[in-house]
């Protein structure tokens, strides 16, 4: 049952909606291991993380869910690829509600696109896993797909594997292209665990903007990876975060950009006022403790309410003329 405090905030307003969310949960049914900097990964418990998670939602009756990708890991032996997706995504239909999927690097290791976006629902043509939807008339929330030139996913010989690698021949140096080593400041996202939004998925997002602005809506965008160097570790950022931030910057609809993949997470305010919220992640809590949370909607502003490791943060902006 939703708590009192749920319902009414201290100023004694009701959100409008509410929605959880999740991100890099990376199950896989092996023992405990680390990144590659030391941070320790607990494989086996980040699924009782995704549990506890839905039961939560499901108490506090959110009208959906945003799963910021990574569900599977890497790591997890190919051959179990297949059932441990499905596996994951049935603890996600547990939810009594929509859950809305991100693609990221670890889903694109275990499956390739064809054979992902059916189980994650993703209906889009030709592989794209972009997409967009209004959970009420004042409010659109933007799914970018971070992965759309990369070199993982795709079939070898697909354009946007291509672009992907050739842009990563022009950038990193490197023989191994996960590494930044010689990368210097913000060059060091030039690796081939990240990708890029391409041209048509850029022109898609322009003419949402442009839509979203007439219809006077709020517009919330969300990309496994992060948009901005102030809220993420440069080596996590979105290849050409800044094309998508100078065009979004062209608009005043959209208001706060969340995101997945670096599983520290981070909050920042950039130049035009946009709040950029990075998700801790689910695979990084030691046994017993929790990263999920859900976000109280306002016309004014998007309330983080964290679990645990996931820290509760207040995102204010000026609300749209209209509402
Ligand atoms: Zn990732």
């Amino acid at each position: 049952m939703a708590s009192a405090n749920q319902l009414v905030n201290a100023q004694g307003k009701q959100p409008l909606f509410s929605f959880g969310v999740i991100s890099d949960v990376q199950y896989a049914d092996i023992p405990d291991g680390c990144s590659f900097i030391g941070v320790p990964r607990f494989y086996r418990h980040s699924i009782l993380v995704l549990q506890r998670a839905v039961q939560h939602w499901n108490d506090y009756k959110h009208k959906f869910v945003l799963n910021f990708g990574d569900i599977v890991d890497g790591f997890c032996p190919k051959d179990q690829s297949l059932s441990t997706v499905r596996k994951v995504i049935g603890e996600f239909e547990n939810f009594n509600g929509t859950v809305y999927h991100m693609i990221g690097n670890h889903c694109l290791y275990n499956l390739p696109r064809d054979k992902l976006l059916p189980i994650l629902k993703i209906s889009n043509p030709d592989g794209r896993a972009y997409y967009d939807f209004s959970p009420t008339p004042e409010f659109r929330f933007v799914i970018l797909d971070g992965y759309d030139i990369s070199a993982i996913g795709w079939p070898q010989d697909h354009p946007n594997a291509l672009e992907a690698l050739k842009f990563l021949q022009e950038k990193n140096p490197n023989s191994e292209k996960n590494s930044p080593v010689g990368l210097v400041g913000l060059e060091r996202r030039f690796l081939m665990f990240n990708g890029g939004v391409g041209k048509e998925q850029l022109e898609w997002l322009d003419g949402i903007l442009q839509e979203a602005t007439k219809m006077r809506q709020i517009v919330v965008i969300c990309c496994h990876l992060p948009l901005d160097p102030g809220a993420s570790s440069q080596e996590a950022l979105l290849w050409n975060y800044d094309e998508v931030m100078n065009l979004i910057h062209g608009y005043n609809c959209v208001k706060v950009c969340f995101s997945g993949h670096d599983h520290k997470g981070g909050h920042s305010i950039d130049s035009h006022g946009i709040h950029h919220r990075v998700f801790e992640a689910a695979l990084e809590c030691p046994p017993g403790t929790d990263a999920f949370g859900y976000v109280d909607v306002y016309n004014d502003r998007l309330s983080l309410v964290g679990t645990d490791r996931m820290a509760s943060t207040d995102m204010y902006f000026n609300p749209q003329p209209d509402l």
